[in-house]
């Protein structure tokens, strides 16, 4: 591992004015940590967030829950509010990972974690830097996307958390030198094109503050396939809720670059809502499996009818 620079900061301007000289955040570190340790990542100067007043979960006057980006994976898993009123996001995020790294991981750092793919981790490829093209492709690719990706990259996000939040319409919020943002999660990750290393829409320098959640979906559920139950990454996974209006909302995970709205199988069920298997089987019509990993199509159609069933029953 390369040297580089600790600063603990107790003040987001502090934290800004840092990263505007090119230090990264450091929230858990339990995904940038293993990245440093493997060659992947080499920042020269980290600035400690987990110390400014970004943690805690707090309800609005207007009803919506808002969730501080320094708050720990357990604590949110654990929050009443979160388990009243998104019981599948607490769902996920106990899908995820150990009771350790939870303990220690952030919602901010969540969202931002990269792919797991085997290769990434190894040896320079397009993720890496760009043009040095995908071994995954004709390589090893059993646990790869079978949705919207490109010659460019094959791999999947790794996060249970962000399903949920996609499901829900979860809102990213961010500060910067210039003042502060937000995003909607349905926005925040970027297509993979032919730039699969840019993966957010976070302006340069921006501190993730926040996530907030509108509504309530006490009908909702996740549900994760593994190839170990104690502890991986999705195979394939999926977050379903109803909504106030009784309409479905459906995110998966494990199966493309980023969480996966499947926003054809929920305008099916508007028109059919009984009908989960024409749902699934349109929304899986898009699915470009490479010669490895079809079994995600069967995998993804039976999650989708299977929790809609229960989640609607
Ligand atoms: Fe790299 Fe993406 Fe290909 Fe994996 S799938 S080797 S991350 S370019």
């Amino acid at each position: 591992m390369k040297e580089f620079a600790y600063q603990r900061v107790v003040d987001i301007h502090d934290a800004l004015i840092a990263a505007d000289g090119g230090a990264r955040y450091l929230g858990g570190g339990t995904n940038l940590v293993d990245l440093m340790k493997d060659g992947v990542e080499a920042p020269t100067h980290l600035v400690d967030v987990r110390f400014l007043p970004l943690d805690g979960i707090r309800e609005t006057a207007d009803g919506r829950l808002v969730i501080g980006a320094t708050t720990t994976n357990s604590d949110l898993a654990a929050h009443p509010d979160v388990r009243r009123r998104y019981p599948a996001l607490s769902q996920a995020v106990l899908a995820g990972a150990s009771g350790q790294l939870r303990n220690m991981a952030t919602v901010g750092g969540n969202l931002l974690q990269r792919t797991r793919c085997g290769y990434f981790a190894t040896q320079v490829c397009n993720k890496r830097v760009p043009g040095t093209g995908c071994p995954a492709i004709a390589g090893e690719h059993h646990n790869h996307a079978i949705l919207g990706w490109t010659s460019s990259c094959v791999a999947t996000h790794p996060s249970d958390m962000a399903v949920a939040l996609l499901a829900f319409d979860a809102v990213v919020h961010y500060e910067t030198l210039d003042g502060p943002g937000e995003i909607p999660l349905a926005e925040f990750y970027l297509p993979v094109g032919d730039t699969p290393h840019e993966e957010s829409a976070l302006p340069p320098g921006a501190l993730i503050t926040a996530i907030s959640l509108s509504g309530s979906f006490p009908r909702s559920r996740y549900r994760k396939v593994r190839e170990r139950a104690s502890y991986a990454f999705a195979t394939v996974s999926i977050a379903v809720g109803i909504d106030d209006g009784g309409s479905a909302r459906i995110a998966l995970g494990g199966v493309a670059s980023q969480p996966w709205r499947a926003r054809t199988a929920e305008a099916v069920l508007l028109d059919n809502p009984g009908d989960f298997r024409a749902a699934a089987d349109a929304e899986l019509s898009a699915a470009e499996p490479l010669p490895g990993n079809g079994y995600k199509v069967t995998l993804a159609r039976n999650l989708i009818v299977s929790v809609l069933s229960e989640v609607c029953a």
